[in-house]
């Protein structure tokens, strides 16, 4: 899809599952299993969303999956499907990992941040080794000291060998990396998650990271149970979501497999998606 002279494709490192429960906080589950069926193990569908963009002359990752980097039982745990993975991806659509030449990471949870290194030798090595990878210095100050609450989703090996190759750029607020693609730190989930916005040819898309997760995740109260501060998550997503749909941006959900991409439409005191199919 283009915007003017930027132009990105929606791809994805396949799919997983995580408790229902836990993807939908505080909403019964006679409620959110209606829209997001649950498996024999209370597990919902998630898909893990990327975009791949081209601006100003650059090739940009925003988000790189979960990776491979995984033992056997966490893989049965989280239910890890839908091969070929990125970096295949990225090379079959003729962009090959070396070519990235920015990686963008709304954090630096494993779901969002997998493919930034893979084991070579026995350690872990950058993928991308001619990008520069961009995150919030906050959230790499929590990676590397996480609470007990959310230990669980940060493993070193995904951010800290592009310590050593020094290729992290840490952002200590919005920023615009790229003429066309703003990085807006919308807290909650955490204190430094990014949501990410790209303009162009007057139009703008709009990728929510873990604000809004699902397409289910649209209504306010619909909040995930792992977010540090559900509150702020409530506040930013009512400012977000408004004024997405007042401006009509077209809307890609960090983690919706069925319809990541989308227009809110406002439908009395509710809003309706309107899906679009994003070709890659
Ligand atoms: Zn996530």
């Amino acid at each position: 899809m283009k915007l003017g002279d930027l132009e990105f494709w929606l791809i994805t490192d396949g799919t997983f599952r995580l408790d229902g429960g836990a993807m939908f906080g505080v909403i019964p589950k006679p409620m959110w299993q209606r829209v997001a069926p649950a498996d024999d193990r209370n597990r919902i569908l998630m898909q893990m969303n990327s975009l791949l963009i081209r601006a100003a002359g650059k090739w940009v990752l925003l988000e790189t999956g979960a990776g491979d980097k995984w033992d056997a039982k966490r893989s049965e745990i989280y239910a890890f499907e839908g091969p070929p993975k990125l970096p295949e991806k990225l090379t079959a659509r003729g962009v090959p990992p070396e070519k990235i030449d920015m990686v963008i990471n709304t954090h630096l949870h494993f779901d969002h941040c997998g493919w930034n290194t893979r084991i070579v030798n026995g350690e872990a090595v950058p993928v991308f080794k001619n990008a520069e990878y961009v995150v919030q210095r906050g959230e790499m100050e929590h990676a590397k000291d996480p609470s007990e609450r959310d230990k669980a989703s940060y493993f070193p090996d995904n951010f800290v060998p592009m310590e050593k190759s020094r290729q992290w750029t840490l952002l200590e607020d919005d920023a615009e990396v790229i003429h066309g693609i703003e990085l807006i730190r919308a807290p909650g989930h955490n204190r430094d998650m990014m949501c990410v916005k790209l303009n162009g040819g007057g139009k703008t898309v709009f990728f929510t990271a873990d604000l809004v997760p699902t397409a289910a995740h649209v209504p306010p109260a619909w909040i995930m149970g792992y977010d540090l501060y559900p509150l702020t998550t409530l506040d930013n997503k009512k400012k977000w979501i408004a004024r997405a749909a007042r401006e009509n941006w077209l809307v890609i959900f960090g983690h919706e497999p069925k319809t990541p991409a989308g227009y809110l439409r406002e439908q009395g005191d509710k809003y309706v998606l309107e899906p679009v199919t994003l070709e890659f």
